[in-house]
């Protein structure tokens, strides 16, 4: 069975309970959080986040734990160059893996790093250094941080395969990390996931290893092969096309892998100031595996009525 969902949000007063109602919501049956505002680093504790309610929620609606995947905020950096900042993303991430394992989860996805212009090898060996750190303040847990491949935008990290296997080639514990592919982001890197994803999965499997890979993001991309710039399109709306999006999805090698939208909201044109999730609409739209040209005019439909 198709393993999909989207990122929701966590937050207000159901909190991951929320999240779980929002999954259901859009027809998912796997869901991504951050753990609090991806953009900053302020969170709730544990006890909280209606942790209990949302597995009773998951249980009665088929959602296994499996699929919960949790999502590192992108602003912290195991590669800055300031010791202090480095030692403050190491304590968050720590504890962002302690969160990750009360949630049921066993998926972190992490964005490795940027390297600030001390050079790719700086930032790899700062990486591993903190993914070291990380493992070990946490030794008996069972959430694996899955490095994300990055579309290759300033000094990122983790812009290709062979970046992604040498930061797992230095971790001692290599049963604690693994990969998130993510289909706009490899796009952008450079990878022909458009013409030739059986390719791009042979060298994955080549380099990484296919059993590294433990969650795949499914976004188009606004931009053309190689543009290295990172912004997402809904889906069949961007350069990888809606067939591309329907191959990898259903692509006999990723079939128990979570897969995850991370597509954009679609703005309004009466009101500014509104944007709705495109997640309900482009589930039913793989699921069905056809394309459907008014998508976005139906998901504005869905919340103004004319
Ligand atoms: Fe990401
Ligand atoms: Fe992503
Ligand atoms: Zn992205």
């Amino acid at each position: 069975m198709l393993i999909l969902g989207s990122h929701v949000s966590l937050g207000g007063t159901d909190q991951f309970l929320g999240s779980v109602e929002e999954a259901i919501a859009y027809g998912a049956n796997a869901l991504m959080v951050y753990t609090g505002a991806p953009q900053n680093t302020i969170r709730k504790p544990i006890l909280e986040l209606k942790i209990p309610e949302a597995h009773a929620k998951m249980a009665v609606n088929g959602i296994m734990l499996d699929n919960i995947i949790v999502h590192a905020p992108y602003i912290v950096n195991l590669a800055n160059p300031d010791l202090e900042k480095r030692e403050f993303a190491i304590d968050f991430l720590s504890e962002e893996v302690r969160r990750t394992e009360a949630l049921g989860s066993r998926i972190l996805v992490l964005h490795p790093g940027a390297h600030l212009n001390q050079g790719v090898e700086k930032g790899i060996e700062l990486i591993i250094q903190g993914v070291n750190a990380i493992i070990s303040n946490t030794p008996s847990s069972h959430v694996r941080i899955a490095l994300e491949g990055m579309a290759g935008k300033g000094t990122e990290v983790g812009r290709n395969f062979a970046e992604l296997a040498a930061i797992i080639s230095g971790i001692k514990d290599k049963s604690r990390v693994g990969v998130c592919f993510d289909t706009c982001h490899s796009h952008d890197a450079g990878y022909r996931v458009k013409d030739d994803i059986d390719q791009v999965l042979t060298e994955f499997d080549a380099v990484i290893g296919l059993d590294k890979l433990l969650c795949v993001h499914v976004n188009d991309s606004k931009n053309p092969l190689g543009a290295h710039k990172d912004r997402h399109s809904n889906i069949g709306f961007g350069e990888l096309g809606f067939a591309t999006i329907d191959k990898v999805v259903h692509h006999e090698l990723l079939v128990n892998i979570p897969k995850i939208l991370e597509t954009p909201y679609v703005k309004s044109e009466k009101y500014p100031n509104k944007s709705y999730p495109p997640y309900k609409r482009e589930i039913e739209m793989i699921k069905a595996r056809k394309f459907d040209p008014d998508l976005i005019g139906r998901i504005i439909a869905d919340h103004e009525t004319s």
